[in-house]
């Protein structure tokens, strides 16, 4: 950027909450993601921001876009996002195409993107121009689906810090939670992220799965129009599996449902037949916003929580760092509670939460 650009954090820095940035640099305004959630009636605060010149979309979950409809608040900006989370945004939102895996364009600022190894068509994003400033967005370099191009050199950058300091590998987490989805299991979750990818596990290992509408139509798409965001020899046990998946409802094998906070959906329909059964089994395995339906069944001892990993570990963001070369990172999706940790875990790096970054 040839002059000082700065990044602003709306929401997003300091505690879970929606994705909201403002970068600011070579004359433009662009918005980063703008979400809603995961708590419910969690917006971000936009009244301040003014006329926004772009918004720039990671992905396609609800807390980084669930909060276009404060659009008209910032000026009804053009919207720039990969042609697979295009597609999952309302029905006649016009997007301007950004590559999965390259070089793409901003109003002029060039912007290289990756593969975020988190969800179909998610990219991080490093903009250029003088400074590199790296967004990544969410991210996982684990999950055996999605595949995830290395971060590139950068001087700042935004990251996916939503597990803290948590260092357990997904292979460890596998060991949990094997004997709590070794008999007939509900599993609430997302279609377009870790549901796909705990299905193709459970089917490896030759388990019954059962799929919702959501489920199966979200691994069709991943093997035909997303599927580039799959990691390469996925898609033939991931097509056979959307093809003979049975249907929910009965009682034997890993049934899976949206959405995973069971507040409607298929995942509603499938607790309220079986909350008051003893089995099968309810197990979440991502995080689970207060006051759902979701929440309640964890908190009675009906579902169990035990979590499979979609966001990156601490030692992940140790080698962010030193293959980047960042010299300033902002942990985002995390409590500020562990800004003292982070600190002396990604030396030298100058680790910081502050609401003003600029970019040198
Ligand atoms: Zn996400």
């Amino acid at each position: 950027m040839s002059e000082a650009g700065t990044v602003k954090i709306i929401s997003g820095v300091g505690a879970k909450g929606p994705a909201c940035f403002l970068l600011q640099a070579q004359g433009k305004r662009l918005m980063l993601d703008l979400g809603y959630g995961p708590q419910p009636e969690l917006w971000p605060n936009v009244d301040d921001v003014g006329r926004v010149d772009a918004l720039v979309l990671s992905h396609s979950h609800k807390d980084h876009i669930g909060g276009l409809s404060l659009l008209p608040k910032i000026g009804n900006p053009p919207i720039f996002a990969t042609e697979i989370t295009a597609k999952k945004l309302p029905a006649g939102t016009t997007v301007h195409p950004l590559p999965l895996k390259g070089r793409g364009d901003v109003l002029g600022i060039p912007v290289d993107t990756g593969r975020n190894g988190h969800a179909p068509g998610g990219i991080w994003m490093r903009f250029h121009g003088g400074t590199g400033f790296l967004y990544t967005g969410d991210y996982s370099t684990e999950s055996a689906l999605y595949a995830f191009d290395p971060l590139p050199k950068s001087r700042t950058i935004l990251f996916d810090c939503s597990y803290g300091e948590d260092e357990t590998p997904l292979a460890e987490r596998l060991k949990i939670l094997a004997p709590h989805l070794a008999g007939d299991v509900l599993l609430p979750a997302p279609a377009d992220g870790r549901g796909p990818d705990i299905a193709l596990h459970l089917y490896r290992a030759g388990k019954t799965i059962r799929l919702d509408d959501a489920t199966r139509a979200a691994m069709r798409d991943l093997t035909g129009s997303a599927r580039e965001s799959l990691r390469d020899g996925i898609a033939s046990d991931l097509a056979a599996l959307a093809e003979k998946a049975l249907l929910p409802g009965e009682l034997s094998g890993a049934t899976f449902a949206t959405p995973a906070t069971c507040s409607d959906g298929s995942a509603a329909k499938l607790v309220k037949q079986w909350e008051n059964a003893s089995e099968p089994a309810i197990v979440f395995t991502g995080y689970i916003p207060p006051g759902t339906p979701a929440d309640r069944l964890v908190k009675s001892g009906r579902a169990k929580f035990l979590r499979w990993s979609v966001h990156p570990r601490l030692s992940d963001h140790i080698t962010m760092v030193g293959t980047t070369g960042a010299a300033t990172v902002i942990p985002a999706f995390c409590d500020s509670k562990f800004l003292p940790a982070l600190q002396v875990a990604l030396k030298p790096a100058n680790v910081t939460m502050d609401q003003v970054i600029t970019l040198v």
